[in-house]
């Protein structure tokens, strides 16, 4: 089991009898601070560990990785990661890592795939003694973080330590850091300055299932590097059972499947088709609630303000049958979960639910309303419900018009079966699903399609010449897009001067690629030191990478809008965002001030530590930081010209009919009614085209026709 067969890696542990020694590596033992306990370490064993040896280090007296004793909570959770299904197959993992470059694993959500096989790896590549670092993937952000967090715990040491995280626009590691979970985005941008992927000794893909558009191109990516870095240890981890087409993919990797531990989930369908599923969750979880034995519920939903709304009523019918009711209906925590929530707030899915209020009495119950990151990402406890309504909020891309859009769509019949799989955990459980069978069977398609099919590849073309890859039409993707898809992104970024006439990355391009951003806002940030704007292109685009900051209560609608009309420009909602962030750094983020004006302090946070991050890329890229004087009469005109030479191909034009017609493809369309521009500006820019029953386009801003000649001469032409 030791691989002794095998020819050994660089050996990176010193067995002499002086401790003191230097170890063989990399030369950089002096930064490294693993060695300054080196001698309170128990003994040190080969670099290819049997899962006894392991268990060793996890049952010695000292932490390995801090050197100090541990904690009896360690204990505590050690005892219970060591009953997790994946644990048994320990010595199996091991083998197949040491006989084998790339791994597919595949198990049951909660199985322990995503806290533990990082940490057998840690102990087994003991990554520290050359330096390096194991990464970990996850499709979500919220997943990364809370993950992290608790592998922090597991292991016994701070977070943002020897693990940490890192995600867009915050990075929580050290130079301690051994164990790092991030988002697919993130590893994916770090292959632009590490194209080898040399900080790493061993990449686990998680969620490989999800086949969202960073994990497609990393699985290509290292599909390559796994040639010429022999080292690279990966795994692949999925939660469904479709493992073949990754191993294939992979050159026929060898397969582990942990079983899962799961019980017989009953399902229940609507007999009818349900007109509002909102409404229909909630009464769904009453009637559990009042009917059905103890056992906490999760109800997915597809986005923060509906997530909100359904707590909200839950909680007031739920209070009010218990006053009716106080002997026989249990208390209930309702708690939401969505991506923008604060991580402490995130953490309570974890708490347990209420006790009895009364000795005897009926037991509480906790309610957990979702997106879909509880659909694999996040296992929780104790769920024996599940309400299923069958959406889900996804990226559809609609190559004719060239808008991407979050839509709720219907789920497809993998994901139905992944969320009823959550209520048969830890006990037989119950799905309702809120449509009838036959749709089940008849509208819902087998698989989620692979994001790649379905995104403005714009982004994807950037990275992937940023990261040396001309030849895209062959680059080995698992799905390959539609070639015309394709034809299109690369024309876009030739329209924004990121790639010449012959496919080459620009200047332009390659200052483009650093920032995490779409194309179209980048253009903007690196055209506004032209404009002497680009403090206030900053704010504006921190803005609206942070979600909408105005808070419009249904009961409470006329004043939230007067409260937005002190910040309305007439010229556009760019301009008004711009006055919203400035209104609110000069209160110094004072959250009554935010509670009086309509405003979502937590956006407002996060769209101002966005914009610290983009300006730290600015600097590091030299990139000048500037404004036009206030009082000057261009002030403004020069950040919506700016923003023009970013957005020239999400213009529309007010014809005499009244309407306005999109330039790219003479969609007709309207202003979104949040929309501030009091005035029909004949020529408009626009950050989103929203598709309802309606086609509107929202955050518009006034721009001049003569303008866009002058930024997009390849674009627009004079009409003879
Ligand atoms: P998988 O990736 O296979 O879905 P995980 O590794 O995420 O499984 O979770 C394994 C188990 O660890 C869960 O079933 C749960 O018991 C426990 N767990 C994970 N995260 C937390 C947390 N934040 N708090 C408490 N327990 C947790
Ligand atoms: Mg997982």
């Amino acid at each position: 089991m030791g691989g002794e067969d095998r020819p050994r890696k660089k050996i990176r542990v010193d067995q002499s009898k002086d401790k003191k020694a230097t170890p063989a590596g990399n030369g950089t033992d002096a930064a490294n601070p693993y060695l300054a306990h080196r001698n309170k370490l128990p003994t040190l064993v080969p670099h290819k560990t049997t899962s006894e040896q392991a268990e060793a280090y996890e049952d010695a007296e000292n932490n390995l990785f801090t050197g100090r004793p541990f904690t009896p909570k360690y204990r505590e959770i050690l005892k219970k990661r060591r009953n997790l299904p994946v644990h048994k197959q320990r010595d199996e993992f091991l083998e197949l890592v040491h006989n084998n470059q790339v791994i597919i694993l595949v198990g049951e959500t909660g199985s322990g795939k995503t806290t533990q096989i990082p940490q057998f790896l840690v102990y087994d590549e003991q990554p520290q003694m050359k330096g390096k670092l194991i990464a970990c993937t996850q499709p979500r952000r919220v997943a990364a973080m809370s993950v992290a967090k608790r592998v922090a715990e597991e292991l016994d040491v701070s977070l943002g330590e020897e693990v940490g995280y890192s995600i867009r626009f915050e990075d929580c590691t050290s130079p301690r850091t051994v164990l790092k979970y991030m988002t697919d985005g993130m590893l994916l941008r770090e292959a632009m300055h590490d194209p080898l992927l040399e900080r790493y000794s061993a990449v686990v893909l998680d969620e490989a299932h999800e086949r969202t558009l960073s994990t497609d191109i990393l699985m290509g990516l290292i599909k390559e590097i796994c040639k010429r870095r022999t080292d690279l240890k990966v795994v692949v981890m999925s939660a469904t059972l479709d493992a073949g087409k990754f191993q294939k993919y992979f050159n026929d990797a060898p397969l582990l499947v942990v079983p899962g531990r799961t019980f017989p989930v009953e399902i229940y369908y609507t007999p009818e088709p349900e007109r509002d599923y909102l409404e229909a969750a909630v009464r769904t979880v009453i009637q559990i609630h009042t009917c059905e034995e103890p056992g906490d519920i999760l109800v997915f939903l597809t986005g923060e303000e509906e997530i909100e709304d359904a707590c909200r009523k839950i909680r007031a019918e739920i209070d009010s049958i218990i006053q009716a009711s106080p002997q026989t209906v249990g208390d209930v925590k309702v708690v939401a979960l969505y991506s923008s929530l604060p991580p402490a707030q995130q953490q309570r899915i974890f708490d347990d639910p209420p006790p009895p209020r009364f000795p005897g009495g009926p037991a509480g119950r906790k309610i957990v309303v979702s997106t879909n990151i509880a659909e694999t990402s996040l296992t929780i406890d104790g769920i024996v419900y599940v309400i299923d309504p069958g959406f889900s909020k996804q990226k559809v891309y609609n190559p004719r018009i060239r808008v991407e859009s979050l839509l709720v769509s219907p789920i497809s019949r993998a994901s139905a079966q992944q969320r009823s799989g959550r209520a048969g955990r830890t006990r037989p459980g119950k799905c309702f699903r809120l449509y009838t069978e036959k749709a089940f069977l008849k509208d819902l398609q087998e698989q989620t399609y692979p994001e790649i099919l379905r995104c403005n590849l714009g982004t994807v073309v950037l990275q992937l010449k940023k990261l040396g890859i001309d030849d895209l039409v062959h680059f080995d993707f698992m799905d390959p897009p539609a070639p015309e898809t394709l034809m299109r992104a690369l024309e876009l970024l030739n329209y924004l001067e990121a790639l010449d006439d012959d496919g080459n990355l620009t200047t332009v391009g390659e200052q483009m690629a650093d920032f995490p951003l779409d194309p179209q806002f980048c253009k903007a940030l690196l055209s506004s030191p032209k404009y002497k704007c680009s403090n206030e292109i900053l704010s504006i685009i921190a803005m609206l990478s942070a979600p909408n900051c105005f808070i419009r209560p249904n009961d409470q609608r006329r004043q939230a809008d007067e409260a937005k009309s002190q910040f309305t420009h007439q010229d556009g909602d760019h301009l008004t965002l711009l006055n919203v962030f400035h209104a609110y750094k000069s209160k110094e983020g004072d959250q009554s001030w935010c509670y009086q004006n309509y405003l979502n302090q937590r956006s407002l946070k996060n769209a101002d530590n966005v914009r610290t991050q983009l300006v730290r890329i600015m600097e590091r890229r030299g990139l000048e930081l500037v404004s036009t004087p206030f009082e000057s009469k261009k002030y403004y005109e020069n950040i919506r010209m700016a923003l023009t030479a970013g957005f020239f191909m999400q213009v529309a034009h007010l014809e005499r009919t009244g309407h306005y017609l999109t330039s790219k493809d003479n969609q007709v369309v309207q202003l979104h009614p949040s929309c501030g521009l009091d005035n029909k500006p004949e020529w408009v820019i626009y950050n989103e085209f929203v598709l309802t029953t309606k086609n509107y386009i929202r955050t518009c801003t006034s721009v001049r026709g003569e303008w866009l000649l002058e930024v997009a001469p390849a674009y627009y032409d004079l009409e003879n």
